[in-house]
């Protein structure tokens, strides 16, 4: 999504930034002709702080994107007068004092898009909330706070995704992945499509891998790339860190650039805004080079689903409810549509609230998050499903565990798909958050460990938090739990 406003100053950036390119910057080009530039990161991070003058000179403060927002009452700034808070966020981005009520606002956005459309005057309100946060960072923590705060979350990340992808992945499918083995940053391969895993849907890899088994059966010609080797820069941009933000940002652009391909399928929402919204359009300002499309990969595949229809051969009698986010334009309803080719399926419609861009970015405000989805399960369950499904991965690991108590399954709507395919993914993530003990997970997985070189005292603190500790509904306790195989599904593929 590109400001309107932006346009008109990347008109007058690309000048200069074709210029640069021409005398030196310009690096080596791929199969495609797509130069793979060589930009200064200070031109990066000045391209960024043009967008954010940019955006403070044409919001007029009028209101309207506070009004229609969905989460003042529950970040504690409804009833307040639109104009003054929006006005407020503009100051922060020009400089001008922070008023707390503006920046309580921004703080707890959960990114879920409503009022991009609500802006009269061409502005994307939810980047320029995401600018907001930032500059406020920047002006209440000196740089060192800062650098340390995005390297401490990017550390935290790496290890665990690391852990907990290696306790549950072969080799062969790491590497299928592209983490480890021949990872696929060589300028010899051309593809039509790099597949993005991002970071995180590492720790749910059945997912992921998912996602690949159906490239696979619709003969698409791409490459995988992701993982903290290729991260987007959104734990540094954060913690206000713009400089290590937009050079993590744009290395990994150019590792896509070198494959060739001319789109990228994002799996994560988190990292297709970070890209679409401040990653590409800061590279593009910088470079005067628009290197390729990014697209969500549930829109491409709904795009796909004329190809995609004639291989959903086995019927799939279930019921089901989707658990979905409005975050991506048009993806609820994209994945409706995936769910509804299924023969057999019944998609049924909770008549719930969707909110927010993943369950994760709801975390800014927990007692709604937990309000929301306590309700679900509850509706869920007096509607007799046979399964929750849930699109995104970070949805699965905060919902998943629930199916130990409720009455029916709580998948990752992609299995529907490969169901009727006739292939299967084991949900091992699922697996180990059902057991609900550290001890017994860490024993059941002594194997994948000592495979890997990690003790079990470095996994048992990723999974004490980054499994077990991400639950913000608690589990019903041991007197609901129902005999496991009474309602679970087998599956029924070949
Ligand atoms: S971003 Fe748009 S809708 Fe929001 S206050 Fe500014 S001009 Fe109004
Ligand atoms: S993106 Fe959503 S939560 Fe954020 S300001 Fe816009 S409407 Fe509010």
């Amino acid at each position: 999504m590109y400001l309107n406003i932006i346009h008109c100053f990347h008109c007058i950036f690309y000048q200069f930034a074709s210029w640069h390119n021409v005398c030196g910057t310009a690096g080596n080009q791929n199969g495609r002709g797509i130069s793979v530039a060589k930009a200064n990161v200070d031109d990066f991070v000045a391209a960024f702080r043009r967008e954010i003058d940019a955006t403070a000179s044409a919001c007029v403060g009028c209101g309207k994107c506070y009004e229609i927002c969905p989460i003042t009452e529950s970040a504690g700034v409804n009833g307040l007068d639109s104009t003054v808070v929006t006005n407020g966020i503009r100051d922060i981005l020009s400089g001008g004092d922070i008023n707390q009520n503006s920046r309580q606002w921004a703080d707890a956005c959960i990114l879920s898009g409503d009022c991009i459309e609500s802006c009269n005057y061409g502005i994307n309100p939810r980047l320029m909330l995401t600018m907001a946060r930032a500059i406020s960072k920047e002006r209440t923590h000196n740089e060192k706070e800062r650098k340390l705060e995005g390297q401490k979350a990017f550390k935290a990340l790496g290890a665990g995704v690391k852990v907990l992808s290696r306790m549950q992945l072969t080799a062969a499918d790491r590497e299928r992945l592209g983490q480890g083995g021949n990872i696929a940053d060589s300028d010899e391969k051309s593809v039509d499509y790099v597949f993005y895993t991002g970071c995180n849907v590492l720790k749910t890899p059945h997912i992921a891998l998912l996602c690949l088994d159906i490239m696979d059966a619709l003969d698409i010609n791409y490459t995988v790339l992701g993982g903290p080797s290729h991260c987007c820069g959104i734990l540094q941009f954060r913690a206000g860190d713009m400089k290590t933000s937009t050079k993590v940002a744009s290395n990994t652009i150019e590792k896509f650039i070198r494959t060739g391909a001319t789109e990228v399928l994002s799996w994560c929402p988190t990292c297709q805004v970070q890209y679409s919204e401040f990653g590409l359009p800061t590279y593009e300002s910088a470079t005067g080079i628009k290197p390729f499309e990014m697209t969500p990969f549930v829109l491409f595949l709904a795009s796909q689903l004329d190809a995609l229809r004639p291989l959903l051969k086995h019927p799939v009698q279930k019921k089901i409810a989707l658990h979905l986010h409005p975050g991506i334009s048009g993806l609820p309803r994209a994945a409706r549509k995936l769910c509804d080719a299924v023969p057999g399926i019944e998609v049924i419609d909770l008549n719930l609230p969707e909110i927010g861009l993943m369950s994760n970015s709801l975390s800014t405000v927990p007692s709604l998050k937990k309000e929301l989805q306590s309700q679900e399960l509850a509706v869920a369950e007096a509607a007799g499903v046979d399964a929750l499904a849930a699109v995104y991965h970070a949805d699965h690991r905060e919902l998943c565990a629930h199916e130990r108590d409720y009455p029916f399954r709580v998948i990752n709507f992609l299995e529907i798909i490969a169901e009727s395919m006739g292939f299967f993914r084991d949900d091992t993530f699922k697996t180990m958050k059902i057991k609900q003990d550290a001890e017994k997970i860490l024993s059941d997985c002594a194997n994948m460990l000592e495979a890997n070189a990690i003790s079990k005292d470095q996994a048992r603190p990723i999974v004490e938090t980054a499994l077990l500790g991400e639950q913000p509904v608690p589990l019903r306790g041991e007197k609901f739990l129902l005999p496991h195989k009474a309602f679970l599904f087998q599956p029924t593929v070949d």
